[in-house]
């Protein structure tokens, strides 16, 4: 019997359009409905959802709901707006969406540690100064979070000769990575860190983790690159330790309001790189097989696949 599935999205038609083009026709026996033109009968089979930003309400109207298909993976807000929901969130684990992250990581710690900032402000100025080159294995890179991002980016970053050193909640172990897990494990990496790296999940563990007393543990003339969520770093203790000198340079792709509001101080910031969100966008071909596949084995087998940890917040 041919089974039925939402898609419950809360984003401009067209990306709505376009999801449901590529996932529709890679569903074997199962039908893909927009959550506005499911029957009230037809919410009553509906087992399985892909969501995008979904609207709670809606998904309340289905009360036989196992699991959620994200297709981001960030679920900070679906975790944040469905405390207490009786289905799993799955979020989206995408290799091609970890290298593309890592490729952005490594793209912006080359920026930071050739001094690009620095000649693009020289340039502005007409100034003609050299500055003396670190060599790469004596650049300390540490890496917040060593999850499905993290761990690609240290890779990337080992193979490409750089010194490098993560923290993860568990200890791990990763070849050519110095690990460092719980309380103490943070402040020994930040301690020892060049360019620091945030790859982390927002939880409530993790939210404003970068602090004035935090980030005033690296040494004097680290830079940052906060590729994870805004709402880990503190903004304003950020722009006294970018003002004060402490912290050289940040990379922020993330912020706590997106669109970064046009009076953000950090648009203005003579050392901050803003980017609007972008290091790691979804690729919706890769994403769709993904979501297919994931769909495609619960209904043969019934497994879901692995699930948000709702006690963990990831
Ligand atoms: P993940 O696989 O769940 O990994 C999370 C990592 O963070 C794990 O290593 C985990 O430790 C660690 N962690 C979580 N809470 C911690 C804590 N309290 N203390 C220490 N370590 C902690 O997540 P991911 O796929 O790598 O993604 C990370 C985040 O990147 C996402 O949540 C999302 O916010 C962000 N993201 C951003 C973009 C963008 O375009 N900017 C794109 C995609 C994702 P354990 O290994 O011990 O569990």
């Amino acid at each position: 019997m041919q089974k039925c599935i939402a898609f419950v999205g809360n984003i401009p038609n067209h990306e709505k359009q376009s999801w449901l083009a590529k996932i529709g026709p890679l569903l074997k026996n199962t039908r893909l409905i927009p959550f506005e033109e499911l029957s009230a009968t037809e919410c009553l089979t509906i087992e399985v959802a892909i969501v995008a930003n979904p609207d709670p309400k809606e998904l309340a109207e289905l009360p036989n709901l196992r699991w959620v298909q994200s297709v981001w993976a960030g679920v900070e807000r679906l975790v944040a707006e469905l405390p207490n929901a009786h289905f799993d969130i799955v979020r989206m684990i995408d290799p091609n969406l970890a290298s593309t992250m890592a490729e952005a990581v490594l793209a912006w710690t080359l920026y930071l540690h050739r001094d690009m900032p620095k000649y693009r402000c020289q340039q502005d100025r007409k100034v003609w100064i050299q500055h003396g080159l670190v060599d790469l294995k004596d650049r300390k890179i540490g890496i917040l979070g060593l999850g499905q991002l993290g761990k690609a980016a240290a890779e990337k970053l080992v193979l490409n000769g750089f010194n490098v050193g993560g923290w993860s909640r568990r200890s791990t172990e990763l070849e050519g990575v110095k690990c460092f897990s719980g309380a103490e494990g943070v402040n020994q990496l930040l301690a020892e860190t060049d360019i620091l790296i945030c790859l982390l999940p927002l939880t409530k563990d993790t939210q404003q983790l970068l602090n004035d007393k935090s980030l005033g543990l690296l040494p004097k003339g680290a830079s940052i690159i906060n590729f994870a969520r805004g709402p880990i770093i503190d903004e304003e203790a950020l722009l006294s330790h970018l003002e004060s000198g402490h912290i050289e340079h940040a990379v922020l792709d993330v912020f706590k309001t997106e669109p970064l509001p046009t009076d953000s101080a950090l648009w203005t910031a003579p050392n901050v790189t803003v980017l609007p969100h972008i290091s790691a966008p979804t690729n919706i071909r890769t994403a769709s097989k993904i979501v297919a596949t994931n769909i495609a084995r619960y209904f043969e087998s019934g497994e879901i696949p692995e699930a948000v940890i709702r006690t963990r917040g990831y």
